[in-house]
């Protein structure tokens, strides 16, 4: 791999994946590009995103009352209310949050993900998940790696192709934490959908790769962990102490899971 230098400016000839998804979620963060391929998207797509979305919402909610104050955020994305470090301080205002994307419009953005309530903190690194040595050095300065830390990799390593070892990515996150921490993950799938409806190939021929897993690896990325609640599930089914939404199983897209590490 060759991570882009830190310094890139926003490149508007090609479509970003922070930016499609900033699309897809209604957002103004994005360019005709990117709309271009968005709107090549089967009207599942849009709810797709909105129901990853919608689990990560209630996984951190989940997260933070289970005590957890510490969270390592990769593949943030464009701010969108209420973006992770909000849903965690407003049930712990002490909470700290690292958050870290590759794309130069979402490194313009962080100034919105800095604003932590005085008792916590937030920060921001431009770094490439498939650094993963280079963002834990990072981290390390405000998170405290003897206490539990939520690691979120959302809607992030169908980004990774099988060539950068998106699985070995993981276990170096996943071992640095320590025990009582957990993994929340969600990853974009083609199981349920329809040879039509699959975009995967629109996408690779703008140049983003997209690699969606089957359950069964998906699954992978949890290997060694206790899954908690439903499970590896699809992303409108994942409920832990509040209720999942209403479904009707038609536009999911994404497996979903929340796992400790033991
Ligand atoms: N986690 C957010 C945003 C998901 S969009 C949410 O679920 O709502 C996916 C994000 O991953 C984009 O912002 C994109 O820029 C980022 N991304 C893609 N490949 C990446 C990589 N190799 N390293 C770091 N971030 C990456």
């Amino acid at each position: 791999m060759t991570p882009r230098p830190a310094s890139s400016p926003i490149d508007t000839s090609r479509p970003h994946p922070a930016r499609v998804y900033d699309y897809l979620l209604g957002g103004k963060d994005n360019y005709p590009v990117d709309q271009e391929l968005g709107a090549q998207m089967p009207p599942v797509a849009k709810a797709g995103v909105a129901q990853n979305r919608a689990f990560m919402h209630r996984a951190v909610g989940w997260a933070a009352r289970t005590g957890i104050d510490q969270f390592l955020d990769i593949g943030t994305g464009i701010p969108t209310r209420p973006n992770l470090h909000q849903i965690a301080q407003e049930i712990n205002p002490a909470a700290r949050i690292v958050y870290t994307d590759n794309d130069p419009i979402v490194l313009r953005h962080a100034e919105a993900l800095l604003i932590s309530t005085p008792e916590g903190a937030t920060d921001y690194l431009d770094a490439d998940v498939r650094e993963p040595g280079r963002i834990l050095d990072h981290a390390r300065a405000l998170l405290d790696f003897d206490r539990p830390i939520a690691l979120s990799l959302i809607a992030l390593m169908h980004f990774v192709p099988d060539a950068d070892d998106p699985y070995g990515i993981t276990r170096t996150l996943v071992d640095a934490l320590p025990s009582g921490s957990c993994l929340v993950l969600s990853h974009f799938t083609s199981d349920f959908l329809s040879a039509a409806q699959d975009k995967t190939e629109e996408y690779r021929t703008s140049g983003i790769s997209l690699r969606p897993r089957t359950r069964a690896e998906v699954a992978r990325f949890f290997d060694g962990l206790d899954l908690v609640g439903p499970g590896l599930v699809t992303a409108p089914q994942w409920c832990k102490d509040t209720p999942a939404p209403e479904s009707d199983g038609a536009t999911d897209s994404f497996h979903v899971g929340v796992a400790r590490v033991l």
